[in-house]
């Protein structure tokens, strides 16, 4: 243990959200619901689902290692060449790959302080110096002061697009900017993992791809509701997968994600029909949180935010009624929670547990 290499041991954990049955123990609960992880409450497509159990038949093998015909249906879907898709296990992964590939000691990440926690996590496990750099209005990244963070030892820039935790989103065209005032040759992740429910808003982000050293990484966790089957990809200049291909480890996306993939992402009509619940539901819980006084700007993921003073107590409060929200203190946002949009159902049993904790805060 002594010999485990120092960064190592200084790491910060990434905290996932509480799971329903370690509530459910610590509380002696029969029911909990958990609002802690931008999951999506619908689940897959059922044709993903099929889809599983088909190749289920066939686990006793290792899967295709480069999961051809996922990559296949990715530059389809997107009209890009096949090299340019890299898959992982979940975007983490992915984000990781990128990151240990492009940097080490003595470069630098640059990325928002609230931006998504694995950009520091990965940055600070390749041995890296991450540069993280304060929001402009407390929220949204400031992408002028990202620019000046920028020097001959950044190697990595990461933007969420939009941003888990805070929800904040930037346009092309700002993007598209921010893209020409960089170096060409430097790497730039955009992290879409809440692309699909901004899709209508943003518009195509795939066209900005003509900058030389942009990856944009997608999800199949949020929108496509795969989070237990750990499926992400991104697509990049083929030279960029290619270095990144040799990092990844072997069979590093499993057989049952591989095949759930390509369903999904063949059902879209699904997807976008469970998107608009999902939006249609987070305006709604917007505007209760507005009613209640614990607003804080406006979300475009499949979560909102919630501000008091004394957070903390309302996230135990919370617990205590079955209810599993996400702290954001690791983000040193203290004040804040962060809430995924669950079901009707499950955003009224929320909402309910909400307003009998404020009522009796008062
Ligand atoms: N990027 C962002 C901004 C996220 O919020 C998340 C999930 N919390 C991820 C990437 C990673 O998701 P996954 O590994 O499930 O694809």
């Amino acid at each position: 243990l002594a010999k485990a290499v120092p960064q190592t041991a200084a790491l910060y954990p990434y905290v996932p959200g509480k799971p329903i049955e370690v509530l459910l123990r610590e509380k002696g609960l029969s029911r909990a619901v958990k609002l802690a992880s931008n999951e999506n409450p619908y689940g897959p497509s059922p044709k993903a689902v099929r889809a599983m159990q088909q190749a289920a038949a066939g686990v006793h093998l290792y899967p295709d290692g480069d999961a051809g015909a996922l990559k296949r249906a990715l530059a389809d879907f997107h009209m890009v060449e096949e090299e340019r898709i890299i898959v992982g296990n979940g975007s983490n992964e992915v984000l990781e790959l990128l990151i240990r590939t492009f940097a080490g000691v003595g470069d630098e990440v640059v990325y928002s302080q609230r931006g998504f926690i694995v950009y520091a996590l990965a940055a600070q496990a390749a041995g890296a110096t991450g540069v993280a750099v304060a929001e402009a209005d407390g929220l949204s990244h400031d992408l002028d002061a990202m620019l000046q963070a920028v020097n001959e030892r950044t190697r990595v820039v990461c933007i969420a697009n939009p941003n888990n935790p805070t929800g904040t989103l930037h346009g092309v065209a700002a993007l598209q900017s921010f893209l020409d005032a960089l170096p060409r040759d430097l790497l730039v992740i955009i992290d879409e993992a809440y692309y699909e429910f901004v899709a209508t808003e943003l518009g195509d982000t795939v066209a900005l791809l003509q900058h030389p050293g942009l990856v944009i990484s997608r999800t199949f966790s949020k929108a496509y509701g795969l989070a237990g089957c750990r499926i992400g990809y991104a697509i990049a200049d083929a030279g960029i997968a290619a270095l990144v291909n040799r990092f990844r480890a072997p069979f590093n996306v499993s057989l049952l994600a591989q095949a759930a993939a390509v369903a999904a992402l063949d059902d879209g009509e699904w997807m976008a029909a469970r998107v608009a619940d999902t939006l249609a539901e987070r305006d709604r819980m917007e505007r209760a949180l507005q009613a209640l006084g614990l607003s804080e700007g406006h979300s475009h993921g499949n979560f909102v935010l919630l501000r008091h003073g004394d957070s903390a107590q309302i996230a135990a409060a919370l617990e205590n009624r079955g209810i599993i929200p996400r702290p954001l203190a690791p983000y040193g946002m203290a004040e804040y929670l962060r809430i995924s949009v669950g079901t009707a159902e499950e955003n009224d049993l929320f909402l309910a547990a909400l307003t009998e904790i404020v009522d009796g805060m008062a």
